[in-house]
């Protein structure tokens, strides 16, 4: 495969944007090449501008369920652009959309529209302090809750891959009031409320983390901190951007039947466009404004191109149910040919997935956390990402991060995208002898 017209494209970008890209990630640093640029996608395939086409596994970090330009998601857009990009006052979009996710997600009694993850973890963790009185948070050590100050300590994503999980420009002070807890481990989450009696405003949480890769929660840790939280009247957050409408139509918890204080929301919630929600019980999302002193806001939230394209994503879900067979369908077929490329090669790798989400670690023992992710063999992954893309198959460039199959993946894809994984595992073996 040639890419002269990406090596073009990225020569202009890194000369007026930072690393080229507008998401540290994208620039494929930890995979060690240049990055694709993309002109279109359709279904379960991107083709970059060189018009070379790839099966894609990271649907835009997740978002793409429905698969790319889905025709539905599509004339709901382009309606709602000719009726007006934006108005800055209230639309009767926002109300249905509001209506469908407190439906879908019945831990959510009121929800708010903001425009990105960050900015849902942002007021998420704010209303949880201004609730609780209390300043100090416990997230955990690998989770990415967003580029907000308070969530960029030990954090997971890109900030892991690119070895900058505590990032310089958080104000010391800030950073104090984060504490980091071990996936998994309802222990040392006890021991930090133990220290920190009655200071902890809220825990927040990946359910099923993604940013670290796929990692699920252990038997029984979900209902853990569930109890812990009320025990100690701490708000226990869900931090479901990337699990939301993604492991089950309720998201992670309804997989695992925990119910949260408060769920932050993105990715699917926006269909492709930009969008995040935070939501939960009444008696806290009366706290924010105007109808509470919390004051959060927005000039294009609930922007109605971003509405149409949300609302029918999850429209689409709430009412075909079969999607999540469909993608688990698809997801069991991969695993286990992947399972027999792996043991055709002679190579120990863990598999580890949630529905459609999952991750293949260059590892010889499950991930459990962020210590065990970090014995995953990110060359092995830099060899791997580069053989599957130069064979037609579009991962993540990081070992950090999940793949995610779309409802337009088809057996055919899968398939190939199997035929392609032998090959590239052949390649890393013999890379690595
Ligand atoms: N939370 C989680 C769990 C995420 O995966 C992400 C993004 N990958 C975010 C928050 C931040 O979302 P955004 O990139 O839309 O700001």
């Amino acid at each position: 495969m040639k890419h002269p017209k990406s090596a073009g494209l990225f020569s202009r970008a890194k000369a007026v944007i930072p690393g080229g890209v507008n998401s540290p990630v994208r620039a494929f640093k930890s995979v060690g090449r240049d990055p694709v640029f993309i002109r279109e996608a359709k279904g379960a395939t991107i083709t970059d501008v060189d018009g070379n086409e790839y099966i894609d596994y990271v649907g835009s970090w997740g978002p793409m369920i429905l698969g790319h330009a889905h025709p539905e998601v599509i004339e709901a857009v382009e309606r709602a652009a000719r009726s007006g990009t934006s108005f800055g006052a209230p639309t009767e979009l926002e109300v249905k959309i509001a209506e469908l996710i407190c439906r879908m997600l019945p831990s959510i009694e009121m929800v708010r529209m903001v425009n990105s993850g960050t900015e849902a973890t942002m007021s998420a963790i704010r209303l949880a302090r201004a609730f609780a009185g209390r300043e100090k948070i416990i997230k955990f050590e690998g989770c990415y809750h967003g580029h907000s100050d308070s969530f960029l300590i030990k954090a997971g994503s890109g900030a892991l891959t690119l070895g900058v999980p505590d990032s310089p420009g958080v104000p010391a002070s800030l950073a104090a009031a984060t504490l980091n807890a071990r996936f998994n481990n309802i222990d040392s989450v006890s021991r930090l409320i133990e220290q920190n009696k009655n200071q902890i405003a809220a825990i927040i949480v990946e359910p099923v983390v993604g940013n670290m890769g796929c990692v699920p929660p252990y038997h029984g840790f979900l209902a853990q901190l569930r109890e812990v939280s009320s025990r100690h009247n701490i708000v226990l957050i869900f931090d479901e951007v990337m699990t939301g409408f993604r492991v089950a139509a309720g998201g992670a918890q309804a997989l695992y039947g925990v119910s949260p204080d408060l769920t932050t929301l993105g990715k699917i919630i926006g269909g492709g466009l930009p969008v995040g929600a935070y939501g939960g019980k009444k008696e806290l999302m009366e706290m924010v404004a105007p109808i509470g002193p919390m004051y959060q806001a927005g000039t294009l939230s609930g922007n109605p191109l971003a509405m149409a394209a949300g609302y029918t994503t999850l429209r689409l879900l709430n009412e075909n149910k079969k999607i999540y067979e469909h993608l688990e369908h698809m997801a069991a077929i991969l695993d286990g040919g992947i399972a027999k490329n792996l043991t055709d090669a002679g190579l120990t790798c863990i598999q580890q997935r949630v529905g459609s989400m999952g991750t293949l670690f260059f590892a010889d023992t499950p991930v459990r956390d962020f210590q065990s992710a970090l014995n995953s063999d990110v060359k092995k992954y830099a060899a791997y990402f580069n053989a599957m893309l130069d064979h037609g198959v579009y991962l993540a460039p990081s070992q950090f991060e999940a793949g995610f199959i779309s409802a337009a993946h088809t057996e055919g894809n899968i398939k190939q995208t199997i035929a392609a994984n032998k090959t590239a595992l052949e390649q890393v073996v013999k890379l690595s002898a």
